[in-house]
């Protein structure tokens, strides 16, 4: 095949830099399309892990002594490369957490004190489940009316259904950037603008869009942003909540223990400010460096070229796929899509595929993809979904086209 791709990144050094992309996998190269899943992690990431455990290891923000000063500075650091990365006004905006999921999770318990059961609050209708659950949680503790946007049968989100759901009642808004199970990108400044035309916040889930796209909280006004750090390079088990100053402050915390407080006697505890409020107990301190490091790896090559070359990716697969027939493809709002095709070979389940192509070596997500509400839309039990990378190939895609075909012709 003929390379006609414009990319300037150089392919084969980035794949040197992840070692896992050299495992085999049932006799066959790793061909490793669940990125939506997890991604990889470079080498610098795992040795930025190592180095801590070998060289560093110390509680934070406790000890007067020198390592423990050295991991605090680490970590603080590594605060200050993700407030800058996301363009947040201060550092103490930058909230670690174990993931999207306890960032969701925070900011629904904190609101669980604040509404009742005159608000209303707005979720869309392909919102991963932990960007529901917490929520409906919280509905059931308040009484607060949970509304939802509807999709459409490309996969984007029905906008003027949004208009006439908002009103003076709405407290809080819920969505996805970049929707894990087809892709899409929401048009989140227009969402947040209407958001706050009627004095409501907003909570961006960002997890899916974090690894291609660099948000600017401030450019966009997003009032709270939650990212994870396995999706874009970094370990598991760690990631950020950014909020706004003034939200963060009027937040109840979440969690009590070591760390949030500023004061504990048995008659009252008075808590600790940002970011401490909202990090009880020791935190996944190597997590946070490697995170940093992931940012800085990333941010090298540029997160332009890595969206530039995973729509390459993108466009080509689609292609390929459409030419095998028999195949439908959900979530086709191609020019606002990031790199994730989500399909089903007519007459075959996801599982059965996605058990095929693991043979050959090549990894996809099957399932329902913790996002059922759009499985319920589309009346489907599931979809094989791949998602690309930037260390991702045509040559791989080419195999991954390959094995398609050949589950094709075996279950069929
Ligand atoms: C992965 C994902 C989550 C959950 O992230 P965790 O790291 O498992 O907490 C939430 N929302 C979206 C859109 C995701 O892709």
């Amino acid at each position: 095949m003929q390379d006609t791709s414009k990319h300037t990144l150089d392919i084969n050094a980035i794949r040197a830099d992840f070692p896992i992309l050299q495992r085999k996998i049932n006799g066959k190269p790793l061909v490793y399309f669940d990125n939506a899943a997890t991604s990889q992690t470079p080498q610098q990431v795992i040795d930025a892990i190592v180095n801590y455990y070998t060289n560093d290891n110390a509680n934070i923000h406790r000890g007067v002594h020198t390592l423990s000063q050295i991991a605090t500075d680490a970590y603080e650091q590594a605060r200050e490369k993700i407030r800058a990365h996301f363009n947040a006004q201060h550092a103490h905006e930058i909230i670690f957490t174990a993931g999207t999921t306890h960032g969701i999770n925070l900011v629904a318990s904190g609101y669980s004190q604040l509404l009742n059961d005159r608000d209303e609050v707005i979720v869309s209708a392909m919102e991963h489940h932990s960007n529901i659950v917490p929520w409906q949680m919280m509905c059931e503790k308040t009484g607060a009316q949970l509304k939802v946007i509807p999709m459409t049968e490309q996969g984007e989100l029905d906008l003027d259904t949004f208009d006439s759901l908002l009103n003076d009642r709405t407290k809080l808004v819920f969505i996805n950037h970049v929707s894990n199970a087809l892709g899409t990108v929401n048009p989140i400044q227009e969402i947040i603008d209407k958001t706050h035309a009627v004095g409501a916040k907003i909570l961006i889930d960002g997890a899916q869009a974090a690894p291609h796209i660099k948000a600017d909280v401030q450019a966009l006004d997003i009032d709270f942003y939650t990212v994870s750090a396995h999706k874009m390079c970094g370990p598991t088990g760690v990631g950020v909540l950014y909020g706004k100053e003034e939200l963060l402050e009027a937040l109840p915390p979440y969690q009590g223990g070591g760390e949030m407080i500023a004061e504990v006697n048995f008659d009252k505890t008075t808590y600790a400010g940002l970011p401490h409020k909202f990090e009880a107990g020791t935190p996944n301190i190597s997590g946070g460096i490697a995170f940093g490091v992931a940012l800085d790896y990333m941010n090298a090559i540029g997160f332009e070229e890595i969206a530039d070359y995973e729509m390459e990716l993108l466009i080509y697969a689609t292609g390929q796929l459409k030419d095998i027939g028999d195949i439908r493809i959900y979530g086709t709002s191609v020019e606002r899509k990031t790199a994730v095709v989500s399909f089903n070979v007519n007459g075959t389940h996801s599982y059965d595929i996605g058990t095929l192509l693991d043979k050959m070596g090549i990894a996809v997500r099957t399932g329902h993809h913790c996002a059922q509400p759009i499985m319920k839309f589309y009346k489907i039990p599931g979809t094989v979904r791949a998602s690309f990378s930037f260390y991702n190939t045509k040559e791989e895609i080419d195999l991954f086209i390959d094995g398609v075909k050949k589950a094709k012709s075996m279950l069929l």
